[in-house]
């Protein structure tokens, strides 16, 4: 817009971003998972991931669809098992790179119904449906470690001008940063807040999260009851199950415990193998001993029993399959078609 005056496209080029992410690869065929790999401006890489709806996960049957969205290229907490933090923390994500995750994997659904389309349709803020109806924060990165930018992008995709999702429907994962935690109980959304835990000591935590050496269990537990305090929500602990590490039948009762004392739902979600990481899921019949000693003692518990794992199911392995290939082959190859 060349009738702008320059000073003005400088600013607005520096400041603002439109389709700030190009589409790399998706695997997945439509009406199962489907995991997109987007390039950034700066070409770093970041996945999303878009799940039809999954009765035995979430709980309700529709039409839904949720999409897993990242707020950080790598992350810098470095949990033994994750493929995310692999490499470390490069940056966090900009407001317009959150908020446009939903925006691209719209556009890209509705060019696959119809090809002419494309791009004319799923504006923020255009009223119609979208199709995109939940959202979780548990792709790349720590979500509490970008704050800002996380809840600004989370404001514009709730709100009725922007994207007119529920708070209730938005649901912040996090591997326990406590400050952050108190700070989000404190905001006036109603988000849902899901806690990555994986163990339910110090001990076991100490192991796999980096993260417990600054909040053990004793920081991170009194966060979550200050959140539940201030927003009477139920919290959701996350506990991946992998062998020998975690899954000891002796670990459910602490967890249990912990359960009771926040009134919280526990999500067992067997591990999904990490390509060159050591870990492994636990045999199925470890998983459902599991799942009936936190039943026996009266845990809410839901255990994900999802049908073949391909091997880049577990979030962030994508990613870094695609860069090791960037590294080993030359420039625009076509090694990534
Ligand atoms: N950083 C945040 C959100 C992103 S990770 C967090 O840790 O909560 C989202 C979830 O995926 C977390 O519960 C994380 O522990 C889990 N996860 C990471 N690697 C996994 C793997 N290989 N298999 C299964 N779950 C994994
Ligand atoms: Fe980061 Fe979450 Fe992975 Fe831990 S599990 S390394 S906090 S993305």
């Amino acid at each position: 817009m060349t009738n702008l005056p320059k000073a003005l496209r400088d600013r607005l080029q520096a400041e603002y971003g439109l389709r700030t992410l190009e589409l790399v690869r998706k695997q997945g065929a439509r009406d199962t998972t489907q995991k997109f790999l987007w390039r950034l401006a700066d070409q770093s890489l970041i996945e999303s991931v878009l799940i039809p709806a999954n009765p035995a996960l979430y709980g309700e049957a529709s039409d839904r669809h949720t999409l897993c969205v990242s707020t950080q290229v790598g992350c810098a907490y470095g949990c033994k098992f994750c493929a995310s933090g692999l490499e470390g923390l490069k940056r966090n994500l900009g407001v317009e790179e959150i908020v446009e995750q939903v925006l691209a994997v719209e556009r890209w659904n509705e060019s696959e119904k119809d090809p002419a389309a494309a791009g004319a349709v799923a504006a923020i803020g255009s009223g119609e449906r979208r199709l995109i109806t939940n959202i979780v924060i548990m792709g790349m990165g720590e979500p509490l470690a970008n704050y800002d930018n996380l809840l600004k992008a989370l404001r514009i995709l709730n709100a009725p001008w922007g994207g007119g999702i529920g708070a209730r429907k938005i649901t912040i994962s996090t591997s326990g940063l406590a400050p952050q935690i108190r700070k989000l109980a404190d905001d006036p959304l109603q988000f849902r807040l899901a806690i990555s835990l994986h163990g339910a000591t110090d001990e076991t935590r100490n192991k796999i999260m980096p993260v417990n050496r600054k909040y053990p269990l004793g920081e991170l537990i009194s966060a979550c009851e200050y959140y539940q305090r201030h927003k009477g929500r139920m919290i959701t602990f996350e506990y991946i199950l992998i062998a020998g590490v975690n899954d000891d039948l002796r670990e459910a009762q602490p967890l249990a415990l912990l359960a009771r004392r926040l009134n919280a739902k526990v999500n067992l979600i067997p591990y999904n193998h990490v390509e060159g990481l050591p870990w492994e899921r636990p045999p199925e019949e470890k998983l459902e001993a599991f799942l009936a000693a936190l039943e026996k003692e009266g845990t809410n518990t839901t255990l994900r029993r999802e049908k073949g794992h391909d091997v880049d199911a577990a979030c962030g392995q994508l990613r870094l399959r695609t860069e090791r290939q960037l590294a080993g082959s030359a420039p625009h190859s076509g090694a990534l078609s």
